[in-house]
């Protein structure tokens, strides 16, 4: 079952994140429980709850985000390749109810994922 939107704190500033970008349309910050040398969310601000919920008006918004995380994995030193991860749902493995892209690299990333 999906926890509460711990995003949303982070979006008003209720809980601290360590931010590494921030615009109108969305922030990322260092995931707290790292899954790799380099593990940034990319979050929108406007709540969407899972991937599942997107429809064609979320379209520029999710190219947004696509293009922050490709800005970030230049600016942390991930030229040699890095990995997006969207878990959608509880099946798919979301904690948080607020759509998020994971950015991960700094290692070699194995595949299949578990
Ligand atoms: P997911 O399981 O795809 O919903 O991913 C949620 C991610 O949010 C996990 O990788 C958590 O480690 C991360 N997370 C949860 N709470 C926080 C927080 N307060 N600050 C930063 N990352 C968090």
């Amino acid at each position: 079952m999906l926890a509460s939107n711990v995003f949303l704190k982070i979006l008003t500033g209720e809980i601290p994140a360590r931010l590494v970008h921030d615009d109108e349309r969305c922030v990322a910050f260092h995931d707290a429980n790292p899954q790799a040398p380099v593990h940034v969310l990319v979050i929108p601000r406007r709540v969407i709850r899972t991937h599942a919920d997107l429809t064609p008006e979320d379209a520029a918004l999710v190219g947004h985000l696509h293009v922050v995380a490709a800005k970030l994995a230049r600016e942390l030193g991930l030229e040699a390749g890095y990995r997006l991860v969207v878990n959608c749902d509880d099946a798919g493995g979301q904690t948080v109810p607020h759509l998020h892209l994971h950015l991960l690299g700094g290692r070699p990333l194995g595949w299949p994922p578990g």
